[in-house]
């Protein structure tokens, strides 16, 4: 019977599992990653931005943990007709765009996606290939 520390072994610790799934890659395999308990989940990376749509709220800036927004000036001259209706303590200002800076160093979390009231963000696998 095995000990409870081996049955519980992440598999990113388990060296003959780690260069069983290398093997099993191929190009159209795509980036995945694994939580504490061993679990496969594949990262969503964030692709694009809609600033169109983008109230300049900064809920995404504040969740990311990787620094891939920046909060810029809006270039876009016409009128916006963007309301927020969720009234929670973030500032609205339009004339300020979210604004991808970092893509690359995205881990594909998608806690941007969740808070975004308008729905900006754009996520994808990526193969690993790429
Ligand atoms: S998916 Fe996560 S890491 Fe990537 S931009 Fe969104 S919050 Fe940041
Ligand atoms: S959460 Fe959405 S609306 Fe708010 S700044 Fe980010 S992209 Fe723009």
């Amino acid at each position: 019977m095995s000990e409870p520390e081996e049955l519980y072994k992440p598999a990113y610790q388990d060296r003959e599992l780690g260069d069983d799934l290398m093997s099993k890659l191929n190009s159209s395999d795509v980036i995945t990653g694994m939580t504490r308990g061993g679990i496969a989940w594949t990262p969503a990376f964030v692709v694009a931005l809609n600033e169109a749509t983008c109230i300049g709220c900064g809920r995404c800036y504040k969740v990311c943990p990787r620094d891939v927004f920046e909060l810029v000036e809006r270039e876009m001259d016409e009128e916006l007709d963007l309301d927020d209706e969720y009234d929670d303590g973030f500032s609205d200002d339009t004339s300020m765009v979210m604004r991808l800076v970092n893509p690359m160093d995205c881990i594909g979390c998608e806690a941007c996606a969740r808070v975004c009231p308008k729905n900006c963000h754009t996520h994808e696998s990526q193969p690993v290939a790429a």
